[in-house]
């Protein structure tokens, strides 16, 4: 899949694609009589700069974009 959303660090000012930088989302695991459950909550998608490795949450226009993936 080829995302040409750019996203731009708002800590380092760093640009660019949005496959250049990390995801970490978030997850809450139940066990349910031995198997495990996912959450069904919506929680934010976490993005990593990949230059200075801060943190940060994307705005509303991203976050339904990622939703769908
Ligand atoms: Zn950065």
């Amino acid at each position: 899949m080829v995302l040409l959303v750019k996203i731009k660090c708002p800590y380092c000012g760093f640009e660019g694609e949005a496959s250049e930088f990390l995801y970490m989302y978030e997850v809450t695991l139940y066990v349910v009589n031995s198997r495990v459950e996912r959450e069904e909550r919506e929680r934010p998608l976490l993005v990593i700069c990949p230059k200075c490795r801060e943190g940060f949450f994307l705005d509303n226009p991203y976050k339904c974009f990622y939703s769908k993936l």
